[in-house]
């Protein structure tokens, strides 16, 4: 018995990887704010930023993995398991000293095509029932009203990477921390997959900030209170969302700690797609709080508009 225990817990632990194999260089955020001073930062915002949200494809997954199904809340309402009509986004960011960005990478040309050309494995394209994407624009048209000085990500789930092939190879991709460093077995299947769609030679930066005392970190990441970084973990290890300050109000990018407009108006975590339900509903409280606080914000769930 102990023999058997041995050999799987050694199975697991050669097993686990990093979910590229791509090595990260870790950047410190800039700017790091504490989260109490979060609403008076954005009031004294010094700069605006634009933004576009773009809605580069449709796409339908399993109810179960977006909404904790088993949640209390969710129960009540008789949800139950299907199909889930969802959306993948693409933001893109023009600050005026900085340039543009984008918030994840929406999808690349190369999904028009023949599927067995499609970089992800065969394995991975059942599995995230890919047949069912439909794609409304792709990463190359949005590029061609300007060039991207670096992508955010919010994880590094490959529906957050499809767009990478359309994006120079030398433009860098910025992560949360541990995103790309922390090892899980699952990342056995999707490395290989992971690793095509960001490119052979991206570079690839972990943003390093740690959280101030019962709150998110925060980095004010141009310095002027314009554009907000959010360390949520839970959902990955390092996911990221974003607050952005536009002339049009205050913008809340919640990437997949929070899939749904319904999970969000409920405040219920993602189902089975989350790797740390408590952590993510702990980030995602703070980030329903946070908005208590900004009348008028409007918020962006990862997968449906609200
Ligand atoms: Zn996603």
């Amino acid at each position: 018995m102990i023999l058997r225990i041995m050999a799987a817990v050694a199975l697991i632990t050669l097993t686990s990887c990093k979910v590229t194999s791509l090595e990260s260089e870790r950047a410190a955020a800039p700017a790091v704010v504490s989260w109490e001073d979060l609403p008076a930062k954005i009031k004294a915002r010094t700069a605006f930023v634009q933004l576009e949200k773009i809605h580069s494809a449709d796409w339908s997954v399993d109810r179960s993995g977006l909404i904790d199904l088993e949640h209390q809340t969710a129960r009540s309402a008789g949800l139950s398991e299907g199909p889930e009509p969802i959306q993948i986004f693409l933001f893109s960011l023009v600050h005026p000293r900085a340039g543009r960005y984008f918030i994840d990478t929406g999808i690349a040309e190369i999904f028009k095509g023949q599927q067995e050309e499609w970089p992800v494995s065969s394995v991975i394209r059942g599995a995230m029932n890919m047949e069912a994407l439909q794609i409304k624009k792709t990463t190359a048209e949005v590029l061609q009203k300007g060039a991207v000085a670096g992508v955010f990500l919010t994880h590094m789930h490959l529906d957050h990477i499809l767009g990478g092939a359309d994006i120079l190879p030398e433009i860098p991709f910025l992560v949360g921390p541990g995103e790309s460093t922390s090892r899980h077995w699952q990342n056995m299947v999707v490395q290989g997959s992971t690793d095509r769609l960001l490119g052979k030679n991206r570079p690839l930066r972990e943003l390093g900030f740690e959280s101030t005392a019962g709150g998110l970190a925060v980095s004010d990441y141009f310095g002027d209170g314009s554009f907000f970084v959010i360390h949520v973990p839970g959902h990955t290890p390092g996911s990221l969302a974003f607050l952005a300050v536009t002339t049009d109000g205050v913008h809340l990018m919640t990437g997949d700690t929070c899939h749904t407009a319904w999970g969000w108006k409920n405040n219920v975590t993602p189902g089975t797609f989350t790797r740390d339900k408590a952590a993510n509903a702990l980030a995602l409280n703070k980030l329903k709080e946070l908005t208590e606080q900004l009348p008028g914000i409007q918020v962006h769930p990862g997968h449906q508009n609200l």
